[in-house]
């Protein structure tokens, strides 16, 4: 069984853009180790959810609490500090740098270490280690000299996971991480979150239902800013109201 303590939980959490309300009344546990997905037709709410996790968005009501703190009205530097990390779209990864040097600079944030006093050569090659051993779970070990833009679409999502488990996250956030990607590349990418889960507690948001049933232990679906239904995959997939909102009615 997976571990249940709770470990993110929004209460009332709503977001208005000038009288119109994009997310509305939110309340949603996480438990720890757990992965959950957010999905729902376009215009739901989940990327403005997202952008309140991070604290890219104010809340206009309602708290955060992650790992027994309330974060609402925490900055997100601070809320990055403190675990919750969002990959893809915040996360860049640098084109021109090998893979091995992106995880490097992601494990130098990190640890704190700017640039003049990792000029230590000792210091320097425990990071390539550290940095290699990251490649290496994410499938990456032949490609670390290889520069980030001539990694192939399902490699480059691999090098950004794994510069986000360099950040050491408590909560990772990922933005729909299959998003035009090849059914080969698909898989690989949901195979290596399978296996990077390991304790550490995944929400994302994901269009492709086949990913979704395949990862996640619970999912929540929005429509219209609201929670329509939450359960497992079976639940959800069979849920009229479900399929009402994704007919958009
Ligand atoms: P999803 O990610 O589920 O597609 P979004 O969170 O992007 O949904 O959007 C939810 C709703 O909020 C949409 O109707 C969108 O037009 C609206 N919205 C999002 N951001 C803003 C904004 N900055 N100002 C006004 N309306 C916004």
């Amino acid at each position: 069984a997976k571990a249940s303590r709770c470990i993110l939980e929004t209460r009332g959490l709503t977001k208005d853009f000038k009288g119109f309300t994009a997310v509305k009344d939110i309340n949603l546990k996480v438990n720890e180790g757990t992965i959950h997905a957010l999905i729902g037709p376009n215009g739901a709410g989940k990327t403005t959810f997202f952008n309140l996790l991070t604290k890219f968005l104010t809340p206009s009501a309602g708290t955060i609490h992650f790992d027994g703190h309330d974060i609402t009205h925490r900055r997100p530097a601070d809320i990055a500090q403190r675990g919750v990390i969002r990959s893809f779209q915040i996360s860049a990864v640098f084109p021109h740098l090998s893979a091995r040097e992106n995880v490097r600079i992601a494990l130098q944030r990190q640890l704190g270490v700017s640039y003049q006093f990792w000029r230590p050569i000792k210091m320097l090659d425990q990071l390539n280690d550290k940095a290699d051993a990251l490649l290496q779970e994410v499938g990456l070990k032949e490609f670390a000299e290889t520069k980030a833009v001539e990694l192939a679409y399902g490699r480059k999502r691999a090098l950004e996971i794994a510069t986000t488990i360099a950040l050491e996250p408590k909560l990772m956030l990922l933005d729909e991480p299959t998003q035009g990607m090849s059914a080969e590349d698909v898989g690989t990418v949901t195979d290596l979150i399978g296996r990077v889960v390991k304790g550490r507690t995944i929400v994302m948001v994901e269009h492709n239902l086949n990913v979704v049933s395949s990862l996640a232990d619970r999912i929540t679906v929005l429509n219209r800013g609201e929670i329509v239904a939450e359960g497992d995959y079976e639940a959800v997939s069979t849920n009229p109201q479900v399929m009402e909102a994704y007919m958009g009615t």
